[in-house]
């Protein structure tokens, strides 16, 4: 018989926030697959527990899944922390929960922190329905995708982001997001925890050098603005033009208000309008 896979949620700041049987699952293990085997030692040796370690990271995580899945098919049952919170979000472990579901190996959650929810929870936007996109990529051409999501998502948007991120993530929200609103949880479950509310505009204006970990929640397009949003955009650049003239605005408005409503460049609409009609 395989021995079991544990992934063993910790906490995010506060040492407090671990469950009862998140510590007897870690006193009871053979080893801990962990980060960083020095980080994680602080918590076991505040939990008092000594178990042999096996640093399983990103850079590592092909062989070190191989070595730890022999070892639970030996017979061993491995707990998997991460640094903080709930291992695999936005943390290494996907590769060896697959391989030992592969390999009918017992996978076994216990459940506990996680910056996502706390945040999203204490946000006071739509829990109903949302969308946790985890870091924005670097790469441009993804990142554009990623922001394109955001921009039109229909529900509550959660994002990671790294301190020295967070300013240049906030102005590429507010080249997208208009009024949309934001709010900033910081240092969740620790002494300077706080939750900042404003537009990225706002926000960016309050932020000057951040400090400290954020979760990003955005505000979801809210219904008038979305259906708006859609009939507006579907419709051709020439009825776009017309649904404005109609209603008596000028040809530089409704040049700048469909740009607007298109999130294009006002010479884009200029561009295309040049040989037709309205401009003429
Ligand atoms: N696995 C973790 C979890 O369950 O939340 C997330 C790990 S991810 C590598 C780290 C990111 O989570 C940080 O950059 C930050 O966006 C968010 N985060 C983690 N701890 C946090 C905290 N105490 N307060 C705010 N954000 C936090």
């Amino acid at each position: 018989m395989p021995g079991n896979l544990y992934l063993v949620a910790t906490p995010i700041g506060n040492l407090e926030d671990i469950t009862l049987r998140a510590i007897h699952v870690l006193q009871s293990v053979d080893f801990i697959a962990a980060e960083d085997t020095r980080h994680s030692l602080k918590l076991l040796n505040h939990l008092n527990i000594s178990k042999p370690l096996i640093s399983y990271h990103r850079h590592n995580e092909e062989i070190k899944s191989e070595l730890l899945i022999n070892k639970l098919l030996d017979n061993k049952n491995i707990a998997l922390i991460s640094d903080a919170g709930t291992p695999i979000i936005s943390d290494p472990g996907e590769e060896i929960v697959k391989i030992a579901l592969q390999n009918n190996i017992k996978v076994i959650p216990i459940p506990g922190a996680c910056a996502l929810i706390n945040a999203l929870i204490c946000s006071g936007f739509d829990t109903k329905e949302f969308t946790f996109l985890g870091f924005l990529p670097l790469n441009k051409k993804n990142r554009i995708g990623k922001l394109e999501k955001i921009k039109n998502a229909s529900s509550t948007i959660i994002l990671y982001e790294a301190p020295h991120k967070l300013v240049s993530t906030l102005e590429d929200l507010s080249k997208i997001l208009d009024n949309r609103k934001i709010v900033l949880a910081k240092e969740l479950t620790k002494i300077h925890e706080s939750f900042i509310l404003g537009t990225a505009k706002e926000l960016l204006e309050k932020l000057e050098n951040p400090k400290g970990e954020f979760v990003i929640i955005i505000e979801k397009l809210n219904n008038l603005e979305n259906k708006n949003q859609l009939f507006l955009q579907n419709m051709s650049l020439e009825e776009h033009y017309s649904f404005y003239e109609a209603q008596g605005f000028t040809k530089n408005e409704i040049i700048k208000k469909i740009a607007k409503d298109r999130k294009l460049n006002k010479n884009e609409i200029y561009q295309h309008f040049i040989n037709t009609s309205p401009l003429n």
